[in-house]
């Protein structure tokens, strides 16, 4: 009772990481591929024994709704395209895996998630840190506490744009394809880390952008985005992304008692973390890249056993509702008030 797969544009994220990892899920299989190159169809179609009338272009997506072999589909294009794919493949009648950023606005969101609830079909968005063991545990150690108190959240998630990069050549920094650029793309990581090491919503969020003139590369996007936030219970989160930066990509907690440092945090293997304080040790926990492949089986499990979905399209609206807060509170230089679903208070 494997769940069929279409996967959806075949680029480096698709080909090099999810792809090779299907053959890890218990219940997950490729069944077709959508993509606009023939010639990669044929190619990736060839390596992954996708049968020829299973290979599809984006002018017949629509077909997929009378193929029997596909169940559910996983949206690997750039983020903004992720609505329209997703809000089409439940017409067709398929379940919807897609990538993070879930949409590039909350209106596009929640069109996706009624989308799905009128087709009776399942919706989850592919943050896979929510099945990597290192960040499994670091939620189950602040949970209990192992920091004491949080005061503190400090997160980076930094990376360096090749300075050749235009808009029409790069589509992470094309504002129609990736909003403001960083913020979704890699910062996400942080503002979810924020979250879910804390296991609170913040109340209030100030936030500072940077757009430098007279770089191509930042002709549409922002270079960095800078944010802070505060929860209910007084913890404050300082978040910084960049696509100008020399990279990291750490999440750092302080406690009232410990710390825990997670460096590097959120990527596909190489994990480090260190708890201090009362307990101080480093963790192994095994190997990163088993996130993959229990990301799959956690959506198959939904498709065939309704099982609960750990990273819902609700998650994914929390998300872009607070990247909506943090530009609104850097457009305007004050202080943007939120409700306890991520919701701008007026
Ligand atoms: P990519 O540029 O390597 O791949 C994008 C693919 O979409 C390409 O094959 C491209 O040909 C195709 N495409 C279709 N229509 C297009 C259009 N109109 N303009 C440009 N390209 C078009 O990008 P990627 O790194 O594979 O990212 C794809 C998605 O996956 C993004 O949403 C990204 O946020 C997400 N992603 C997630 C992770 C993760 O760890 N979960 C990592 C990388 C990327």
């Amino acid at each position: 009772d494997s769940v069929g797969y279409a996967v959806v544009g075949l680029g480096d994220y698709a080909l090099n990481q999810m792809m090779p990892r299907f053959s890890r899920s218990e219940r997950s299989h490729i069944a077709a591929l959508v993509s606009g190159n023939p010639e990669k169809l044929r190619r990736v179609g060839d390596a992954y024994g996708v049968p020829a009338d299973a290979r599809y272009s984006y002018e017949h997506y629509e077909r997929i709704a009378a193929d029997t072999r596909i169940d559910a589909v996983y949206i690997v294009l750039p983020s903004g395209l992720h609505a329209e794919y997703a809000v089409r493949a439940f017409a067709a009648g398929k379940h919807v895996l897609c990538e993070k950023p879930m949409a590039l606005n909350s209106a596009d969101c929640e069109r996706m998630i009624a989308a799905g609830e009128r087709a009776n079909r399942r919706l989850m968005i592919a943050y896979r840190v929510h099945f990597e063991p290192h960040n499994m545990e670091a939620m189950a150690l602040m949970r209990r506490q192992a920091a004491g108190n949080i005061r503190f959240v400090r997160t980076e998630q930094l990376s360096r744009t090749d300075p050749k990069s235009r808009p029409a050549e790069n589509w992470r920094i094309d504002r129609a394809l990736a909003g403001g650029g960083p913020l979704e793309d890699f910062g996400i990581y942080g503002l979810q880390a924020a979250l879910y090491l804390t296991g609170e919503m913040p109340e209030a969020i100030t936030a500072t952008t940077f757009q430098p003139r007279n770089d191509p590369r930042f002709a549409q996007v922002f270079a960095s985005v800078a944010s802070q936030l505060r929860f209910p219970s007084g913890a404050i989160a300082q978040l910084m992304t960049s696509y100008d930066s020399d990279g990291s990509n750490i999440a750092h907690v302080r406690g009232d008692t410990g710390a825990l440092i997670m460096d590097p945090a959120t990527g596909y293997e190489g994990h480090k973390m260190r708890l201090e304080g009362r307990e101080s040790r480093d963790f192994s926990l095994g190997d990163p890249t088993v996130q993959f492949a229990r990301q799959l089986d956690n959506f198959s499990d939904a498709v065939r056993d309704n099982a609960t979905i750990r990273t819902p399209g609700a998650m994914g609206l929390r998300d872009v509702r607070l990247i909506e807060a943090i530009y609104a509170a850097a457009g305007t230089g004050s202080v943007v008030r939120l409700s306890p679903d991520g919701r701008m208070r007026r």
